[in-house]
């Protein structure tokens, strides 16, 4: 029984390589999810291409990419995915079309026109769109349980519960606290073992104390973090989608700052590892 996962993007906004980055990495938001045989994808930053790289040529790929939303951070990598070019190969993508017309057209719409060379429609692999939202869960194989959230952002954002043999991950970014958790995330995060959760800022950052204000970003603070982990009883928190002007030695400063707070917090680097079964 495998239930891991794997951070391939770790950034929120926009990919940020470089020397000062280098070990947390500067690959946007992909999460990889392997329950039993199967392979989530949570997001589709550039974090995607080296997931799709990573995965073994085998017969009948198939790979369920659970979209949070359709900002550019978050759906830049598909382009470049390699199971996409793959005739043997079925990528189901939900989404929702709350705040857009069609999910669909907007998904496939970053490779139409002047955009990129090729289309979305001429792309080998089965790919199917399935709605998803909050309150909508999603049962696959009658193993695998996942429940959806409705999550503050500019524009929407679903959060995630993937549930498998007693155990749980919850993937929260793109969300905007409130001057209190916010009752829909504290509900699909309680008593989760591992929470992904989106740390952009530092409290002072966020009100504007150091550098821009930046309420009604769309985003959150680690301190918020630890907060929702002790009210949702989480095991571990994960602090993830960092800002891209964030540092290695800010970062560990931040990792710091929260363990005290928080003792099983990790703030999340490109290739860390979480195995949620022993
Ligand atoms: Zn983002
Ligand atoms: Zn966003």
């Amino acid at each position: 029984m495998t239930f891991r996962v794997r951070f391939w993007g770790v950034r929120g906004s926009v990919p940020m390589p470089g020397a000062s980055t280098v070990r947390f990495g500067g690959n946007t938001s992909c999460v990889e999810v392997r329950v039993g045989e199967r392979v989530l994808a949570l997001d589709a930053g550039t974090g995607l291409v080296g997931l799709g790289r990573s995965l073994e040529p085998r017969r009948a790929l198939e790979v369920d990419l659970l979209m949070s939303h359709l900002h550019w951070d978050h759906i830049q990598g598909f382009p470049f995915f390699d199971p996409a070019f793959r005739k043997d190969a079925l990528v189901r993508i939900h989404g929702s079309s709350r705040f857009t017309e069609s999910f669909e057209e907007a998904f496939a719409g970053q490779m139409g026109g002047v955009y990129h060379p090729v289309p979305f429609r001429s792309l080998p692999a089965t790919i199917e769109f399935v709605s998803a939202g909050g309150g909508q869960t999603l049962d696959l194989d009658g193993q695998v349980s996942v429940t959806m959230a409705d999550l503050d952002h500019p524009g929407g954002s679903i959060g995630y519960r993937i549930e498998y043999a007693g155990r749980s991950v919850v993937y929260a970014t793109d969300h905007e606290h409130f001057t209190f958790v916010d009752p829909a995330l504290l509900a699909l995060a309680k008593g989760a073992d591992v929470l992904i959760y989106d740390a952009m800022y530092t409290d002072d950052e966020y009100v504007g104390n150091v550098g821009m204000h930046r309420v009604g970003w769309g985003h959150s603070t680690w301190q918020y973090g630890v907060r929702t982990a002790r009210e949702a009883g989480v095991r571990q928190l994960v602090l993830f989608h960092h800002d891209p002007f964030h540092d290695d030695a800010y970062l560990d400063g931040i990792e710091r700052l929260a363990r005290a707070a928080f003792p099983n917090t990790t703030v999340a680097w490109e290739g860390l590892e979480i195995d949620l079964l022993p």
